[in-house]
């Protein structure tokens, strides 16, 4: 019986997507001022927890119980009881992850111990309501609302920031459900992640996406030069000393910038390829399976050259991959992978195996000339459905 229960819930899981979408918000005084006034309280309230945990912790030794924090909040604060809750959730989830942290070793992370001016106002389902005019009502506490001039059903939870630019946003998680998806995407094409070019596909009548990898590649040979430097640098410092810790902090502020500018440039260049697909009425993809080919790339060192095995680490297959199943998801787009054999190698044309030379593919055979990445992803979906080959129509795109 529990089995079955689990089973239902994995299936659960499988079938919902959560997204996390932001709006700003155009609010007039009168609404800013009664938005400021929410998000000071939530501060004060905000700083009460930092300073009872930080006080339990200095007489206990021991970190204080959410359901302890929460009574001693009670009725204290002009918000709802529920975003009160919500804010210990946030608390306890930040000093979690400190201590996680502090336990592989990261020194300078320290507990939650700022104190806020505004603090974002997190408000739970029921603070959430459908206006007489069909608009968002939110519920900020003390009998006061927000009336929005937009609806969206099924919120899950909901905040309301304020930035330092004096903007307000207005943050909501939702959840999706695959199987109502109904959509008039019926066309089908291949996919290519590359090296050289991120995404490669290829629609069932030649025209074809080629998305550069150009900002990704050049962040990547910055940070790993960067980093080269730094670490040897590093060796020849006294452990512990100032400049140790400099060069230290330095080598992780890069890690962290190139981290984000990569996020960044994967999720703009498949949002790309995902209006491209829906402009075009793409509803399958089909995608070379690369799984594990860093492993294999390991075993094969004679054939796999260090030059390749290095382009394969960093090609970032796994990433591309994740965001592709799961942006499309949201769409209804299919998605399936065949195995990945000799895909960048067969003709299109005459099916004579070649070796390519850079980005260009010419066969010995018939003659033919293509772009290397556009022939892969051409394979990959001649091995799922066969289609037949016309020539290419490249569509070449950067993302600034
Ligand atoms: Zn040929």
């Amino acid at each position: 019986m529990e089995t079955d229960l689990k089973a239902t819930k994995e299936e659960d899981k499988k079938e919902k997507l959560k997204t996390a979408r932001r709006i700003l918000l155009k609010l007039n005084d009168e609404e800013k001022e009664l938005v400021d006034h929410a998000l000071k309280e939530c501060a004060r309230c905000w700083n009460d927890i930092v300073d009872i945990a930080n006080e339990y912790y200095k007489e206990t030794g021991r970190w204080i119980y959410k359901y302890d924090l929460q009574k001693l909040l009670k009725h204290k604060y002009d918000i709802q009881y529920n975003s009160c809750c919500a804010l210990t959730i946030k608390y306890n989830t930040a000093r979690l992850i400190a201590s996680k942290m502090k336990k592989q070793g990261f020194s300078k992370i320290k507990y939650p111990y700022k104190y806020k001016e505004y603090m974002t106002l997190p408000l739970k389902k029921d603070c959430i309501r459908k206006a007489k005019d069909g608009n968002l009502k939110l519920s900020l506490g003390g009998h006061k609302y927000l009336l929005l001039n937009f609806f969206i059903d099924n919120i899950k939870t909901a905040e309301i920031k304020r930035t330092y630019s004096d903007k307000y946003y207005f943050y909501y998680t939702k959840e999706y459900e695959y199987e109502n998806c109904d959509n008039n995407l019926t066309q089908k094409a291949g996919i290519d992640i590359g090296y050289n070019n991120c995404i490669a596909l290829c629609h069932e009548n030649g025209n074809a996406l080629i998305i550069d990898n150009k900002p990704a590649k050049s962040i990547k040979k910055r940070r790993n030069k960067s980093r080269f430097y730094l670490s040897n640098a590093i060796k020849k410092c006294t452990y512990g000393s100032k400049k140790y810790k400099k060069l230290l902090a330095a080598s992780e502020n890069i890690q962290i910038y190139s981290h984000n500018f990569l996020t960044d440039f994967y999720h703009k260049a498949v949002n790309q390829m995902i209006k491209y697909c829906i402009d075009n009425g793409i509803g399958e993809l089909v995608i070379g399976d690369l799984k594990n080919i860093s492993d294999k790339s390991k075993k094969k060192e004679k054939i796999c050259n260090k030059i390749c095995r290095i382009w394969v680490s960093q090609m970032e297959y796994g990433r591309i991959m994740k965001y592709i199943e799961y942006k499309s998801k949201e769409y209804g787009i299919k998605v399936s992978k065949v195995a990945e054999y000799y895909t960048s190698l067969q003709c299109p044309r005459c099916k004579v195996l070649n070796k390519p030379d850079g980005s260009k593919y010419k066969c010995n055979y018939c003659g033919l000339m293509a772009h290397r990445d556009c022939v892969g992803a051409f394979n990959n979906l001649n091995k799922k459905y066969k289609v037949e080959y016309h020539g290419f129509d490249i569509n070449f795109i950067a993302i600034k």
